[in-house]
């Protein structure tokens, strides 16, 4: 692992190089696990914001990526993805010390999902088509659609798959010849500015792709308003989604909004539950349950609630807690110490509700920002902790007798992100994936993304969709050509 990287003073990628920031000012980069500083990064002032924008319009303008043939952009994309596999334990390592994540699972899931992403959308590049189309004088008209990139997209993007997240953003974008700011979250910029390097030393053309670290309510808030640029692809919270929408209407920025979760699992009593009860342990506390698609919401029925909650709270329990870089660790510290308090808030607010924990509860010992897997029942359907997302290792586990009244609680969020069905009755499989409201339906499986199959929510959880043609399209508008002929 490269120190050296930790070591330096890092700056701003702006125009193809590192420039220190205007005001000077520095953030800590603080290891989870340890609670200890370990590098510091820039924290960027709005005329940073406005020189990375300007950068980015520049390269845009210049027309050197949009205009290179599609073979060479994806050729260049392609060549990202070999070079983040060629760093891979580097980033690895970076993720795990600045997130806290278990160095296994940066290895196995972050990393080269993000190469992944890069070599599918090196993919698109060469297939991007527009249409002709037959209208009202066939003969004497001619008529068609090219599409074009939008321009200048701000990503910004969260810190539990830092890497990843980036990786979602900047692979469509590019695909679609677009240029990028990307701004990563304060807690986790370390990859994103690896990611910059690696990214220019593949041959990425100066001002492409910028990086600004920094707050959110400065940077982030700062991209969000600027006039100069032409959409935003967020991936956080449904409150700063919210904000977001706000500011980007003075220049009505064109928005993809991937947002918060509370996504239910139903386990019918037909279920295999050997495969059932494991994969609703991962899908809560893989990431320490910071995954926006966690399966933060169990309804089980009745004739098999007992058995499924108990084997949960076994395997629950059975997961050790520990510094990402240790080989048995299972589940790793919360980002930060501010965010375990909002936990643990959570918790306490669901037992002063009147819930009951059947395991867990409680911050993890030593000095990292741990915390234990918990699980609760007894909630009511208005309940904190049963509506708003709490982004940790806390599970809410219901019975239900009838199946529409399961569906219907189900059904009863803001959130609409995915749900998961467990049952081996194909007919009623296919009918709950019709009748749940989520942007992804999962049966009989625990989850995973796929970069040709787009993600996204419905309701509070979001706008537009990830990966996939929609993926790429969602960087693009669409012009009508009409001729005489
Ligand atoms: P967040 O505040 O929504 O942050 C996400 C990104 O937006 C970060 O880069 C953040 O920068 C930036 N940001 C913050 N305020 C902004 C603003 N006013 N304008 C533009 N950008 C802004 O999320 P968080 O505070 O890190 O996490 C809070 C909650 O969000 C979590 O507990 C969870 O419920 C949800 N969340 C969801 C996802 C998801 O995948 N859907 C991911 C992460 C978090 P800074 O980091 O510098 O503040
Ligand atoms: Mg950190």
């Amino acid at each position: 692992m490269s120190i050296d990287f930790l070591n330096r003073e890092h700056g701003l990628y702006i125009a193809g190089g590192w420039q220190p920031s205007d005001g000077g000012g520095r953030l800590d980069v603080i290891n989870p696990a340890t609670g200890a500083v370990i590098a510091t990064i820039a924290d960027a002032s709005p005329a940073d914001v406005d020189r990375a924008v300007a950068a980015a319009r520049a390269a845009f303008e210049r027309n050197d990526w949009a205009s290179l043939l599609p073979n060479a952009r994806g050729q260049l994309l392609w060549r990202i993805a070999e070079a983040i596999e060629a760093h891979a334990e580097e980033f690895a390592r970076l993720e795990c010390l600045d997130n806290g994540k278990p160095l296994l699972a940066a290895r196995r899931g972050d990393v080269p999902g993000a190469a992944d992403t890069f070599r599918y959308f090196a993919g698109w590049c060469t297939k991007i088509t527009g249409q002709t189309m037959q209208v009202s004088r066939p003969g004497q008209t001619f008529a068609y659609t090219m599409r074009e990139p939008l321009g200048v997209v701000a990503a910004i993007v969260p810190w539990n798959f830092p890497l990843l997240m980036a990786a979602w953003k900047l692979a469509p974008a590019l695909a679609a010849g677009c240029t990028v700011v990307l701004k990563p979250a304060e807690d986790t910029s370390l990859t994103a500015l690896r990611l910059a390097e690696v990214m220019a030393d593949c041959g990425m053309p100066a001002g492409v792709v910028n990086v600004v670290t920094g707050r959110g309510a400065t940077v982030g808030a700062a991209l969000t308003r600027h006039p100069d640029v032409n959409k935003v692809a967020f991936t956080g919270s449904t409150l700063v989604g919210k904000e977001i929408i706000g500011a980007a209407a003075g220049n009505l920025k064109k928005l993809t909004l991937e947002l918060g979760g509370k996504s239910p699992t139903l386990i019918l009593p037909d279920a295999d539950l050997t495969k059932a009860i494991p994969a609703a342990v991962m899908g809560i506390f893989h990431n320490a349950g910071q995954v926006c698609a966690a399966g933060s919401r169990l309804y089980v029925h009745e004739k098999v609630f007992d058995q499924v909650t108990e084997g949960i709270i076994q395997r629950a329990r059975a997961l050790r807690s520990g510094p990402g870089e240790v080989p048995t660790t299972d589940l790793g510290p919360l980002v930060s110490q501010r965010h375990r308090e909002r936990v643990h808030g959570y918790v306490e607010s669901g037992q002063r509700d009147g819930a009951q924990l059947l395991t867990g509860g409680a911050r993890g010992l030593g000095e990292g920002f741990f915390y234990e897997p918990t699980i609760l029942t007894g909630t009511k359907p208005h309940m904190s902790i049963v509506r708003e997302e709490i982004f940790g290792p806390v599970l809410v586990a219901e019975r239900f007798g009838d199946l529409d009244e399961a569906v219907e609680r189900a059904n009863d969020s803001d959130f609409g992100l995915s749900a998961t069905v467990w049952t081996t009755n194909l007919s009623l499989a296919h009918g709950l994936a019709r009748r749940l409201e989520a942007g992804t339906i999962r049966v009989n499986t625990g989850g995973g993304t796929d970069p040709n199959q787009p993600f996204g929510g419905t309701k509070q959880s979001g706008w537009g969709r990830e990966f996939g043609e929609e993926g790429l399209l969602e960087y693009m508008q669409t012009k009508s050509v009409l001729m005489t002929l």
